[in-house]
């Protein structure tokens, strides 16, 4: 079978289908005849949990650091609580229920009782009996859902997903995402980018469940999706793949090289993160450094909100990672596309304009205080710098920084060393680009997050597939924007650079670098074939 879409990142997937439920998917009781062979099948289930679990573990140990990992090791441990497991097997044995179902009655007993007690610690185990009893029920499924991939890298099917659930997901086991839904910005997208492997959506999956299992091959040049393809086609693409590699060898002798043009104009080109995990694709592509660490991830990952130990402990692992190299880290951006449930915000009719970024961190100061106290703890530690989201007047940066003062004066009197960080905003709305005049006398850096300007200038929701095609960042209106801010930010003294996914078009570095761009941040997948393209110029043959 061969299904059509659209690509949103290029390359080559060739390995088995695997169909992502998501995690809500309703478990249907089932009366089973072997009680007997239905508790084993839940003991082999819990047995894998326990397994991909400690891997877990030892992964986000080197990732994260031991505090973060722990929560590995509870989980364990929770599996095999006596009363938990007690509870499934009897249910089973009584009920002539199906495991899956066993196991979700379960995880709603415990949580609630969880939930209804007074300590607050013990308050918080009812998102966990609820994490490791879907983890079982996905593995019973022999479904994915978000944390339970086997063994295998997979080609990943989903109808959609949202950041709170990629960011579950084990990426060393996806080889592609392919969706019927999303759109080429949203945020699978960027991290297909980051993760560089192909990713299509608009593909059709209703009928994703009889492909579940099957081989597949993701064209991702031209927007297709093979099912069971015939020899003939694997081994085409088999060998269209080795082709892919050996390309990817070449851009890796360009490590270690300067971004320099033929006639001597240099640049700074950094990559986008979006987690600690991904500083290995930054060193691996060997960008300058980090022009944008989406942090708002960590909230993400997280069950409730992530403590500043916890916090402190992921930035000061990123800044001594990229050993003195400049990590920015841009503050929380939820809301809109980003949503995360204890943040407990209401329905919005329009949460693209709505309640999100910059504006929850001034309205929940003690929110944003604990994130500039991580921050700033973790300065001490490397070359980090601070950036702020969704900026639209003076008045927040000017707010900004009396949060920033008083969490300076903090950290003096509690003897905690930080350095003096260097401070910018991104530029991502058309207000932000008509007062950039006067923004770049308050900040030091502009970094202009090109996603949301377009989405905001032409009006267009970037998460609306129907919308894809008229979503264009090469609009005349957001280049003459672009060369706005750089001239503004000039005229101040600023540096500027772009962070949305515009700086990786290659079509424009030219551009981009005759208008006068100090900084470009990309994807860690793009840094080489964007630094190619730049040793391959000479803005002295041709003027704009
Ligand atoms: C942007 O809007 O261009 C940007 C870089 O931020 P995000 O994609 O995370 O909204
Ligand atoms: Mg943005």
């Amino acid at each position: 079978m061969v299904l059509k879409g659209k690509s949103v990142f290029g390359g080559i997937a060739i390995g088995r289908l695997a169909v992502y439920k998501k995690k809500d998917t309703q478990v249907k009781r089932i009366k089973i005849a072997d009680k007997k062979a239905e508790i084993e099948r839940f003991v082999s289930a819990r047995e894998t949990a326990k397994e991909q679990l400690a891997r877990l573990y030892e992964k986000a140990l080197k990732e994260v650091g031991e505090v973060n990992a722990m929560i590995f090791e509870v989980h364990q441990m929770m599996l095999d609580d006596m009363d938990y497991n007690e509870s499934i097997s009897n249910m089973i044995q009584t009920q002539e229920v199906n495991a899956e179902f066993a196991v979700a009655s379960a995880s709603d007993n415990f949580s609630k009782m969880f939930a209804a007690m007074e300590d607050e610690y013990m308050k918080e185990r009812a998102a966990d009996v609820k994490d490791i009893s879907n983890r079982v029920i996905s593995i019973l499924q022999g479904t994915v859902d978000g944390t339970a991939i086997g063994e295998e890298p997979v080609i990943l099917l989903a109808d959609d997903l949202a950041p709170s659930e990629t960011v579950q997901l084990d990426k060393s086991k996806v080889l592609s995402f392919v969706t019927q839904y999303g759109s080429t910005n949203s945020h699978t997208a960027i991290l297909a980018r980051t993760m560089n492997i192909p990713a299509l959506i608009g593909i059709d999956l209703n009928n994703a469940d009889e492909m579940n299992g099957k081989w597949g091959i993701v064209d991702g040049y031209h927007g297709t999706l093979y099912v069971d393809p015939d020899i003939e086609t694997l081994s085409k693409y088999e060998k269209m793949k080795e082709e892919e590699e050996h390309k990817k060898r070449l851009l890796l002798e360009l490590k270690g090289k300067e971004n320099v043009t033929l006639d001597g104009r240099k640049i700074h080109l950094y990559a986008n993160i979006g987690s600690v995990a991904d500083v290995a694709n930054v060193l691996a592509n060997d960008a300058d450094g980090i022009g944008l660490f989406r942090s708002e991830f960590l909230y993400l990952e997280s069950q409730n909100y992530p403590t500043e130990e916890a916090q402190f402990a992921a930035y000061k692992t990123v800044a001594e990672n990229m050993a003195g190299k400049k990590v920015i880290i841009r503050t929380l951006d939820i809301g809109a596309d980003k949503q995360v449930d204890y943040f407990d915000m209401e329905k919005e009719e329009n949460p693209a304009m709505g309640y999100r970024a910059i504006r929850i961190c001034l309205d929940r100061k003690e929110i944003f205080k604990t994130q500039l106290r991580a921050i700033y703890r973790a300065s001490y530690y490397g070359t980090i710098s601070i950036m702020f989201p969704m900026i639209i007047s003076v008045k927040e940066v000017k707010q900004i920084k009396e949060m920033i003062a008083e969490v300076k004066a903090e950290l003096d009197e509690e003897g905690l060393p930080y350095k003096d960080v260097e401070t910018g905003i991104m530029i991502e709305t058309p207000a932000a680009v008509l007062i950039s005049d006067l923004l770049a006398k308050e900040v030091d850096f502009f970094s202009i997050g090109t996603n949301d300007l377009t989405q905001y200038t032409l009006a267009i929701d970037r998460q609306n597939p129907k919308l894809d095609d008229i979503y264009d960042a090469h609009h005349e209106a957001i280049l003459r924007m672009l060369k706005i801010v750089v001239d503004n930010g000039h005229k101040e003294g600023c540096w500027v650079g772009i962070c949305g996914e515009l700086g990786a078009d290659t079509t424009l570095t030219e551009t981009f670098l005759k208008m006068g761009f100090d900084e470009l941040s990309v994807s860690p997948s793009m840094v080489l074939k964007v630094r190619d393209k730049i040793r391959n110029l000479n803005l002295s043959e041709r003027d704009v």
